[in-house]
């Protein structure tokens, strides 16, 4: 079992507050961080005012999944049900009860029906998975761990998916087409890295390894794991610089709009159009 501190010692609190906003330079998260890199000024919207928007049905199908999966890595972890029958009914339980109440930008009624189908199966390949038997029980599921880095610029908060009984993270992500892992190794790198520094500084040892694992939407759904190697020194000097860049930006309140591909799915467009050079 991985040793980690009760809340409130040694810097390992709760991070419940990681869903609710509040204050940007109380810390840092992989989903801050990310939000502020992507468009400062969208980041504005969503985690400093926090505009509230309807959530788009691919995120809130993911965190269905998400629920399954959670379901069935804590059944493993703490004794429980782990069975078909069990994980599906966390989904469908997570699929009727969106996160916070939130509303989901479904276009149709049929829309709706087509998502919550694809569930299942995508869930059956996961538990048929190979790659994923479990041989040992996780030291972790959902960990919740707070690191004060004297390498970071702020506190490093984090929720992790599944911590192996190795110390290896892993981080799970639903994805509609068999993913090019070359390049989702870089895009996951700032997750993979904070992930790295919470499990180690929680530990006290170093971690192996990363681990994504990659549900995979296609016509026959299938579970793709891919094992990274943990963050070298550039890698870890890169994510400290990141955070510096993120608490001088907030601090600064630098906050000015990034147009590019991003624009495209944005939420915030009008909000952004009504820009005039400053935060308000
Ligand atoms: S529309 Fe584009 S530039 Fe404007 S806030 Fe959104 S992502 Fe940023």
């Amino acid at each position: 079992m991985i040793a980690i501190p009760p809340p409130g010692e040694n810097g390992h609190a709760p991070t419940e507050e990681l869903t609710t906003g509040g204050d940007p330079l109380e810390y840092i998260s992989v989903s801050r961080l990310k939000a502020f890199l992507g468009c400062r000024l969208r980041f504005y919207f969503e985690k400093v005012i926090a505009v509230t928007r309807p959530q788009s049905p691919n995120l809130h199908y993911g965190h269905a999944i998400h629920a399954g999966i959670q379901h069935f890595n804590k059944a493993r972890w703490r004794g429980g049900d782990a069975s078909e029958t069990a994980v599906i009914a966390a989904y469908q339980k997570a699929f009727d009860h969106p996160e916070k109440g939130a509303k989901i930008a479904w276009e149709t009624p049929e829309e709706e029906a087509t998502q919550r189908a694809e569930g299942e199966p995508l869930l059956k390949a996961f538990l048929a998975s190979e790659l994923l038997a479990p041989e040992s029980k996780p030291a972790g599921v959902e960990l919740k761990l707070r690191a004060e880095l004297p390498s970071l610029a702020l506190p490093l908060l984090g929720i992790i998916d599944l911590v192996k009984a190795d110390h290896v993270p892993v981080a799970y992500t639903t994805i509609g087409k068999t993913p090019n892992l070359s390049l989702e190794t870089w895009l996951h790198e700032i997750q993979l890295t904070a992930y790295t520094l919470l499990v180690e500084d929680a530990t006290g040892e170093k971690s192996p390894a990363n681990e994504l694992v990659f549900l995979v939407k296609t016509k026959t759904p299938k579970v793709i794991a891919h094992r990274v190697p943990a963050p070298n020194q550039v890698q870890r000097d890169r994510f400290a610089r990141l955070v510096e860049t993120y608490a001088n930006g907030v601090a600064n309140e630098d906050y000015y709009p990034s147009p590019g591909m991003q624009c495209g799915w944005c939420d915030f467009r009008n909000e952004c159009s009504a820009w005039k050079g400053g935060p308000g």
